[in-house]
């Protein structure tokens, strides 16, 4: 048996540019892994298939499953006569913004890479990994990274500074595909990458807590009151920083210092069903 984490990644940032010819949206975002991830085990069993197991019923068993794909795609372009299971313990919570089924996805390429011994290397996987979903090339090597592109061109940067996360996710159900299709290029307040970058590079905490920006933030919290309001209940009990990850619905905090992470976090619990408060991963 071979075992995989899959970390959930959060957005620093996340701009749109422009819309491309193939209908892909152009974006620039700066994504990093944190602390609350799905636990992955993968075994070879007897015949031929792919088999997903997982005791959360938002998660699909066949070949809507990421990992499902994944292995699929190994499956066939390695030629592998044998089937596989997989079991998804799952932490992160499905359809937040979080990247958990792309997480999914590329620790299944790792596992299964494993699992046959087919001496992939991680860049390898990440690009096999472009073809399953933009998310899951960052997902392939996880830290800190800014994605061009569909999000696959990856530039690794320096991890956050040490600092808490506080997640919040509503119970409201927000389709990626509606949100970008919500954008609106000439009406929209740019993140500034490149200051957020900066940020990194000299690990100033509250001046990356300033550059963090998300242009699909407000398309979502019209569409979804509750996320705006997630967002003031943070800003309010001392967050230094919040933002939307993805395209939602999930809403973070970073705080500095734990007994202000604490506050944040009871703050929205009884108002939010699902709240966590982790580290980053460095
Ligand atoms: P995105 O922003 O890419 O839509 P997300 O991070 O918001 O994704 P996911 O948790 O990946 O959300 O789930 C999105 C949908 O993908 C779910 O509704 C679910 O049906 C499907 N899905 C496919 N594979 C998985 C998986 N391994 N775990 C959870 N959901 C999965």
């Amino acid at each position: 048996m071979i075992y995989e984490k899959a970390p959930a990644k959060i957005n620093l940032t996340l701009d749109v540019l422009h819309k491309r010819d193939d209908g892909y949206h152009e974006v620039e975002m700066v994504m990093t892994t944190i602390d609350l991830a799905d636990r992955l085990s993968f075994e070879i069993i007897n015949g031929n298939r792919v088999e997903i197991a997982s005791e959360n019923r938002f998660v699909p068993n066949d070949k809507r499953n990421l990992a499902y794909q994944a292995a699929t795609l190994l499956k066939e372009r390695f030629n592998i006569q044998k089937g596989i299971r997989i079991f998804l313990d799952k932490h992160i919570p499905v359809a937040a913004g979080l990247a958990g089924g792309s997480s999914d996805a590329a620790a299944t390429l790792r596992g299964v890479n494993r699992l046959f011994d087919l001496g992939l290397s991680l860049e390898d996987l990440q690009e096999i990994g472009a073809e399953i979903g933009s998310d899951v090339p960052f997902c392939v090597m996880g830290g800190t990274a800014i994605a061009k592109g569909r999000g696959e061109k990856l530039t690794h940067l320096p991890s956050p500074p040490p600092c808490w996360v506080v997640l919040a996710k509503p119970d409201v159900g927000v389709s990626t595909k509606d949100v970008y299709g919500k954008v609106n290029l000439q009406n929209m307040t740019h993140p500034n990458n490149e200051a957020l970058v900066q940020s990194l590079k000299k690990q100033d905490f509250y001046n990356m807590c300033q550059q963090l920006g998300n242009v699909l933030e407000p398309i979502t919290m019209d569409m979804h009151s509750r996320v705006r309001q997630i967002k003031e209940r943070m800003q309010k009990t001392g967050a230094d920083g919040v933002l939307m990850s993805g395209s939602g619905p999930t809403v973070f905090a970073l705080v500095s210092r734990k007994e202000k992470a604490d506050r944040v976090y009871n703050s929205l619990r009884g108002f939010c069903s699902n709240v966590y408060s982790v580290r980053m991963l460095r």
